[in-house]
Parts: structure tokens; C-alpha cells; sequence
């Protein structure tokens, strides 16, 4: 290919908050299937001769690490934009050609960055785009007003540019775009378009982010007997019979922390607390549920979601307290706490009224 021949930088940009994913943390050290997004996105270039990392001056060290064993890539530290952050970076081009991309774009295939290298050996620039695909309209004090579609694109990266013009480019700017291309077009010069791909997205939005999450289910059963309080969720609730058990035999809790430590890959609760255990006898599960919430501390819990099944007392005028207290415990708002009872018409044990049983499911993001 004509590439060949010519010397390719490429900036990756991992310098902004990424606020809009919602994570907590920059959304380019988000780990999907094993390795950070800034990894996956910066191996998609190691064909190239060099590669500039840039990231938040706080996390050098972090990005550092994650780039210890690969010799193309430098790292650096970014300003508060956009535009600021590939400023700092122009210094370090000495390559024929400069490629600069979105930390959070790792789907980029190899064949869309030779296209975009191939034609800014031609045309000096090259700006992968995707045609728009869906109704676009302008929305003026409330008004919306319909836009032909035709000849509106969505812009991509990686934007490539022959170096010198690049630089020049910038000299010739100041302040701050909303990418490459506009500091391109405004210092005078042509931006050629490239045909883009719809699968490189750029990774934006908390639902962009699903690749962390895991699932969690736990089941569990206790006998009703009397001379027993009846505990469900850290609950009292009043009935003439209570659930039978080494500790409070709160079986909804111990449905939800089996969930939880399922979710997290960890033993279930028989096996962390072992009911010949004399310091957890007929304690209180909201206690070991604090326990196990130390243990998951490195997770987020998304949702919790639970089914008891009992023929008698009635739940329902519980189960708002049950979630408040389970969110409380759980450090998650009520919303993300639901529990629903049945009975089992009359059916098997929780029907004949000999015991009561809890399932539960968690959402939880690594
Ligand atoms: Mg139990």
C-alpha cells in the first residue's frame, strides 16, 4: 500500500472526564473484556511508528502503567480542552503523517485507518464520516424545522493530516474546536472526507458501558415455627410465627447476599458464615449483610430486584420499609431496590404454611 513509506503518528485522546458515562472515573480506563479502552483503542495503531498517549495529569502514573510494555507509545499530560490537550502534543509529531483520535472509539478497524492514511497521502487531509441516517432537525426557540438530510454527515475519528499542515494549522488558531478538522478548515485549508464505519462509535453514554456488568441470583428457605420474631429485610413483621435459623433466619437478606456474592464470583453465605459459627448465633442479618458489603466494596450495585414466598402473613403493607431499609443497607437508592410476595396457592412447604422462601437478583458493575 502507499502508506508504507511514510511515517504515521497517531495522538489518542484520553484526557477528558467522560462525564457523561457516569462511571465516576475517566471512561478510556473503563475495562472491557480484560484491558482498559485506551489499551484496546491505542493496539489498534500499532501498525504506526509512534503513538502519543494523552491523559488527565492526575493519572500519568496510571496510564503509564498500562503503557509500560509498549515501546511506540509515549505518554503525556493534557489541558482542560480538546484543542488544548493536541497542542501540547504537537511538539512530539515528527512523523509524515499525523493521525488523532477519540480514546473512547476502540472499534476503529484497521482498513478505516489505512483509508484515512492513504488519503491524506493524497489530499493532505482525510476526516472519516458516516452519512446521517436518521431525520435531523433544527430546533429554533422551540420550532422545529425540518433538514434535508442529503449532504449531513456524522464525523468521526481518526482525522488524519499531513504534519506541517497540521502544525501550521494550529499556530495559525487560537482557541477551541470541537475537533481537528475545524482547526483545519479554519486556518484555510481543505478537509477531504473519508467514508467512516458505524460500528466506530464512540463510547459516550452509561448504557455505552455495559460490558462490566454481571448478574447475581440466591435462593433461600426457612421454617416457620413459633416462639420465633419474623424478620424479613431487617423487618419485623408481626405474625404468630417466625423463621427458624443459626442467626435472625432473615431469608429475603440471605437470598440478596448470596446474589451479591454470586455476582462478584465469591462463596455464598453458608460458607462465609458457617451456622456452628457461636458469634453469628441469632444475630441480625442487616449485620452480615454489612459484612458482605465490605467484602464487594470494589462493585456497584445497579439494582436489586427480590421475590418472597409466603402464604401468610400478608407482605404488602411492609415492603415499602423492606426496600427503604434494604437501600439504606445496600447504599443504593429505593428505586433500585424492588421486592414483590406471592403465595404458592396453597402449594408444597411455603403453602402449607411451613416455611417461607426468598429469591433474589442483582445487577452489579465491576
Ligand atoms: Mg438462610
Amino acid at each position: 500500500m502507499k502508506s508504507s513509506s511514510k511515517s504515521v503518528c497517531t495522538v489518542i485522546l484520553g484526557a477528558g472526564k467522560g462525564a457523561r458515562a457516569n462511571l465516576g472515573y475517566n471512561k478510556v480506563l473503563f475495562n472491557q473484556n480484560g484491558s482498559p479502552i485506551i489499551k484496546a483503542t491505542a493496539d489498534k495503531f500499532s501498525f504506526c511508528d509512534k503513538i502519543i498517549v494523552v491523559c488527565p495529569p492526575d493519572e500519568l502514573d496510571t496510564f503509564n502503567d498500562i503503557f509500560c510494555d509498549n515501546q511506540k507509545v509515549t505518554v503525556i499530560t493534557g489541558g482542560s480542552t480538546r484543542t488544548e490537550s493536541v497542542r501540547r502534543a504537537l511538539p512530539l509529531l515528527d512523523c509524515d503523517v499525523t493521525l488523532i483520535h477519540d480514546g473512547a472509539r476502540p472499534y476503529a478497524s484497521e482498513n478505516l485507518i489505512r483509508r484515512v492514511i492513504d488519503d491524506v497521502l493524497e489530499f493532505d487531509s482525510a476526516v472519516p464520516c458516516t452519512p446521517a441516517s436518521v431525520a435531523i432537525k433544527a430546533i429554533d426557540n422551540g420550532k422545529a424545522r425540518s433538514v434535508d438530510r442529503n449532504g449531513i454527515y456524522f464525523v468521526q475519528t481518526p482525522q488524519g493530516f499531513d504534519t506541517n499542515k497540521l502544525i501550521h494549522a494550529y499556530e495559525q488558531i487560537k482557541g477551541d474546536y470541537s475537533d481537528d478538522s475545524e482547526v483545519f478548515e479554519k486556518a484555510g485549508f481543505d478537509v477531504h472526507i473519508t467514508e467512516g464505519e458505524t460500528a466506530n462509535v464512540k463510547l459516550t453514554n452509561p448504557e455505552d458501558f455495559l460490558g462490566g456488568m454481571k448478574i447475581g441470583s440466591g435462593f433461600d428457605v426457612h421454617q416457620l415455627v413459633e416462639n420465633r420474631k419474623l424478620i424479613l429485610g431487617g423487618v419485623e413483621i408481626p405474625f404468630n410465627k417466625g423463621l427458624l435459623g443459626h442467626s435472625d433466619a432473615d431469608v429475603l437478606t440471605h437470598a440478596i447476599m448470596d446474589a451479591l456474592l454470586s455476582a462478584n464470583g465469591l462463596p455464598d453465605i453458608g460458607v462465609l458464615f458457617p451456622d456452628n459459627d457461636p458469634s453469628t448465633e441469632n444475630v441480625s442479618s442487616m449485620l452480615l449483610l454489612s459484612e458482605v458489603m465490605q467484602k464487594i466494596s470494589d462493585c456497584k450495585i445497579v439494582n436489586v430486584s427480590a421475590v418472597i414466598m409466603a402464604q401468610k402473613p400478608k407482605l404488602a403493607p411492609f415492603i415499602p420499609e423492606i426496600r427503604r431499609k434494604l437501600a439504606s443497607a445496600l447504599n443504593v437508592a429505593v428505586d433500585n431496590v424492588n421486592v414483590s410476595a406471592t403465595t404458592t396457592e396453597h402449594l408444597g412447604i411455603i403453602g402449607e404454611g411451613k416455611g417461607i422462601a426468598a429469591s433474589a437478583t442483582v445487577l452489579i458493575r465491576k
